[in-house]
């Protein structure tokens, strides 16, 4: 090795025990509960396939999508023209225009929403997207005030807790609980609760949320709106499960976009979480922003989404595919899983939370005597992976004994491994009792 000082060649090597990190590297490089969500999912998709899989956020393997895509991919690869513009060029930094024009058509055909391709920008994938948004909204502002993102309502997904470079960028407020018949519940935005003070930088919820599969009601969201009016803030909705691709929604929704909401789109869950392809849909103050981050942070998009998104758009139909492909997959796994936990957690005191989108069940169990956190240990012991759910309970003030009696599971895997997990599930139910 050359000495960097008397450039001659020495032994001496430097040991980076004790690496010197900035506060954010701290937060960065920390081993937070996202990272280890993803290497659960990395350990239990890529490496392990013995793992009872009903960890992390993968949607499942439709075949009838997978060929659409196949063949939309094919066509890419066999044209020279396409091959060199997914390979060989960097995308603009506002994002791919054939893509971005394509969506500006149907969003406003289809949701009749008011906007042209200046409110519409690319990421690579929504999860940076958030992390962009969040750090330019909320943090030290000129006036030296600490201003935070506002969390309705927790549980909320917790890819974001840790995408915030200042310290409690979150606020988040408890839910009103309504109990539903002997197992069920559902989460209700506190409006009394949720004070808003000067600190607000935006109000962001998940629709339908992760990790409860929730959807916030038309009248909750006339209400977040309001108050983002009132406020002059932002209300960042996260449309990763809903509308209007990929869907997954047990029941339909409204989603109106007015100058103050931010829509966050992504491609992930339609069947394509690896091309990693975020959309924007914002004003255009906002977006303007937003593509300097993002072009500071990442150069350029991915090539690949927002070709196939084009495809999908343009020679597809999108909706078919989602409402009668998707959807239908979705909702019988879902009856599935729910006929599999009356069977098999019969006699355990549990609660599925209303099951309205998504690809989860958020179970409650109100007398677990271990916190979740221990459940998962004990399960990940037992080759079944879940989520533990006090990590989606960020934000808040005070403590809550609720958020550690929480699992979220996912019901995108075959019948045989959900009905093996919980079996083991209601095993490990039964032996916490005991232990
Ligand atoms: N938002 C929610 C609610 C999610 O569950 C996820 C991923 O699981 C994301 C955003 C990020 O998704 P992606 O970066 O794949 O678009």
């Amino acid at each position: 090795m050359v000495c960097v000082h008397c450039r001659t060649l020495t032994n001496h090597y430097l040991i980076i025990t004790d690496m010197k990190l900035s506060n954010i590297g701290q937060q960065l490089g920390r081993d937070a509960g996202i990272v280890s969500l993803m290497e659960d999912l990395g350990d239990a998709l890529n490496v392990n396939p013995n793992m009872l899989f009903l960890g992390g956020g993968n949607p499942a393997a439709i075949p009838a999508v997978e060929r659409r895509l196949a063949a939309h991919l094919q066509a890419i690869v066999s044209d020279p023209q396409q091959v060199n513009k997914l390979l060989g060029v960097y995308q603009s930094p506002q994002g791919n225009e054939t893509f971005i024009a394509a969506l500006a058509k149907y969003l406003q055909k289809t949701q009749g929403w008011a906007i042209t391709e200046r409110n519409l920008a690319i990421t690579n994938g929504s999860q940076s997207a958030f992390f962009l948004l969040f750090n330019l909204l909320a943090g030290r502002d000129t006036e030296d005030c600490e201003r935070k993102i506002y969390l309705p309502l927790v549980p909320e997904y917790l890819g974001y807790r840790d995408q915030a470079l200042s310290p409690d960028m979150f606020k988040s407020f408890r839910p009103e609980i309504e109990l539903l018949g002997d197992h069920r519940f559902k989460y209700k935005i506190d409006f009394n609760a949720l004070t808003i003070k000067e600190d607000i930088a935006a109000l962001c919820v998940s629709r339908p949320t992760n990790p409860t599969g929730n959807v916030l009601t038309d009248e909750e969201m006339q209400r977040l709106n309001a108050l983002s009016c009132e406020h002059n803030v932002p209300l960042i909705v996260d449309c990763a499960y809903g509308a209007p691709f990929p869907g997954i929604l047990y029941q339909p929704v409204n989603n109106v976009w007015q100058p103050n909401t931010i829509f966050v789109l992504s491609l992930s869950k339609l069947g394509l979480p690896g091309v990693r392809t975020g959309i924007v849909v914002a004003h255009e103050a906002i977006i303007e922003k937003l593509v300097c981050a993002n072009t500071i942070v990442s150069l350029a998009n991915g090539n690949l989404g927002p070709m196939l998104g084009t495809k999908l758009l343009l020679e597809d139909n999108i909706d078919a595919l989602c409402q009668q492909t998707l959807l239908p997959y979705y909702e019988q796994k879902r009856k599935l899983m729910l006929e599999l936990i009356a069977r098999y957690l019969v006699g355990h005191d549990y609660r599925i939370h209303a099951s309205e989108g998504a690809f989860f069940l958020w179970l409650w169990f109100p007398s677990l005597t271990v916190t979740s956190e221990i459940l998962y240990q004990h399960l990940k012991q037992r080759n079944v992976l879940v989520m533990a759910g006090e990590h989606f309970f960020f934000g808040l003030e005070e403590g809550w004994p609720h958020s550690r009696q929480c699992l979220r599971l996912n019901f995108c895997q075959s019948e045989a491994v959900m009905t093996e997990a919980l079996i083991i599930l209601a095993d490990e139910l039964h032996r916490c009792r005991y232990r």
